[in-house]
């Protein structure tokens, strides 16, 4: 080998390395905030925040923006592109209206591109080899009222084959147009699952759709696959262990499995869950690195690569985590006593107004649960379980809640109020739940399915109480980061 070749050898596969050290991933992850739109702060926004945002890009020349189609209650469902390269990458999000952390990410992401200063030589790179098409928000009426089905109540990504949603219609037929090399599609799962049998959330989860039920590997998904460990190792370096695959049964109605079998390697990305991130702020973080990054490895083919096998090592969700678990408590019937484990969940309710999500609890399981964990999981060993009842001497309005002292309600024993007339609200940051209809009783039995609401003593003193699920401390007057409900 003459010297020449040595050095061009060399030159080769530092670039090689280079790309693999994914610097440019490691700098968007701590220069985030620069492109971080600020106008979405969190998971209810509507299809009028993003017309709005819409809109100014129509004013940057570098983005085309067209109206692909319209949804069931007629609005519009967007196109965007940008770049002028041979390689076509499509993404699109929010087909599920609850769904959307990576919408969030895109509008970062069209930030970074109309951004004027920073990363310049890299945008160059991508935007000439690479012709990128965005459609954020697929299900806008599903949006609109934080629902996953469209306002037919059909689950679009069930409507790959026959069509008959005007949302379904407009993406297939962007698809069919484009032939894209490569798809994105955008998603966000349970919150509960965790990246394999561990304790740790699966913040993100990826699949290359199969094609078919016996999950064969065409070139096609071939690259998906490629890519996909290519970004498991990138993201590793922020959340090591956090990572999962997405069940890959083959589902011929799902978009990503019709798409990866019409020929465009297709990605699935669900964003998951992450301790105290309820509404997944760094989760669109990692969106906005793992998409760039994706789109910058596919305009300078780096992936190629990688090995397959990274992608087979990825441990698929398993449902591990509740939201909290509290262990060991001492539960007391009739003379007898057991020990069990209390596993609970919270259900994301949509205020009447929309403008509110809050959450409620019932309990999803007792007994052993230590092969479980929780994102809240505390032990409770020599802890008792009591139940909790509803003080019926006079009733509150929300003003007078406030003021009151809930630890000598808790001391009494009570975990619910009465409400005073006009009690409007549905739920508020209190550590107590209020009835608002005087004959009805709030059930504290301790059953599969109840709220759980119940007292926690130690010695016959009422230790913490439990109000909708959220854990509180009655000694000290800790901050309550739940919310306690109306009962209608
Ligand atoms: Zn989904």
């Amino acid at each position: 080998m003459n010297k020449f070749k040595t050095i061009l050898l060399i030159i080769l596969f530092n670039g090689i390395v280079m790309s693999q050290n994914y610097d440019f991933e490691h700098s968007l992850y701590y220069n985030y905030e620069m492109f971080k739109e600020h106008s979405l702060q969190n998971r209810l926004f509507k299809h009028s925040d993003i017309v709005k945002l819409i809109s100014n890009l129509k004013k940057n020349k570098i983005f085309e923006v067209n109206v692909a189609g319209k949804s069931v209650e007629g609005r519009e469902i967007y196109l965007l592109s940008i770049g002028s390269g041979k390689k076509k990458i499509f993404l699109w999000s929010q087909m599920h209206g609850d769904e959307p952390t990576a919408t969030m990410a895109l509008f970062d992401i069209f930030n970074f591109f109309s951004d004027t200063i920073n990363y310049q030589d890299i945008k160059r790179q991508i935007l000439s080899n690479t012709k990128i098409y965005f459609m954020p928000m697929v299900n806008p009426d599903g949006a609109e009222v934080f629902n996953r089905r469209n306002a037919l109540s059909i689950d679009l990504n069930r409507d790959a084959n026959r069509l008959q949603t005007p949302e379904a219609k407009t993406l297939m037929s962007v698809f069919d147009s484009l032939k894209a090399d490569f798809g994105f599609n955008l998603h966000d799962q349970n919150h509960r699952y965790t990246a394999g049998n561990t304790f740790k959330s699966a913040a993100i989860s990826f699949l290359a759709p199969p094609i078919n039920y016996e999950k064969q590997v065409d070139l096609v998904r071939l690259n998906a696959i490629k890519l996909i460990g290519s970004l498991f190792k990138m993201l590793s370096r922020y959340v090591p262990g956090h990572i999962a695959k997405y069940s890959d049964d083959y589902e011929p109605r799902a978009f990503g499995d019709t798409f990866q079998k019409k020929g465009t390697s297709t990605i699935l990305v669900e964003s998951g869950g992450w301790q105290n991130d309820p509404e997944k702020q760094f989760l669109r973080k990692l969106n906005f690195i793992l998409l760039l990054s994706a789109i910058k490895q596919i305009s300078e083919n780096s992936f190629q690569n990688i090995s397959e096998g990274i992608y087979e090592s990825i441990p698929f969700n398993e449902e591990k985590l509740f939201d909290v678990v509290l262990r060991n408590l001492t539960m007391n019937k009739n003379g007898n006593k057991i020990k069990v484990d209390i596993g609970i969940n919270f259900e994301e309710i949509l205020t009447s107004d929309k403008k509110n999500l809050y959450r409620k609890a019932s309990i999803e399981d007792i007994g052993d649960l230590s092969v479980f964990y929780g994102y809240t999981d505390v032990d409770l060993n020599g802890y008792e379980l009591a139940e909790a009842k509803t003080y019926k001497e006079k009733s509150f309005s929300l003003k007078e809640i406030k003021s009151l002292s809930l630890t000598e309600i808790y001391n009494g024993g009570y975990t619910n109020l009465l409400a005073k007339n006009k009690f409007e609200d549905e739920f508020f940051d209190l550590p107590v739940n209020v009835i608002r209809n005087h004959k009805k009783e709030l059930s504290t039995r301790f059953v599969i399915g109840a709220m759980p609401n119940f007292l926690i003593k130690k010695d016959g003193k009422v230790e913490y109480v439990v109000i909708n699920g959220f854990l509180q401390r009655v000694s000290d007057n800790q901050d309550y980061i739940g919310n306690g409900v109306v009962i209608k």
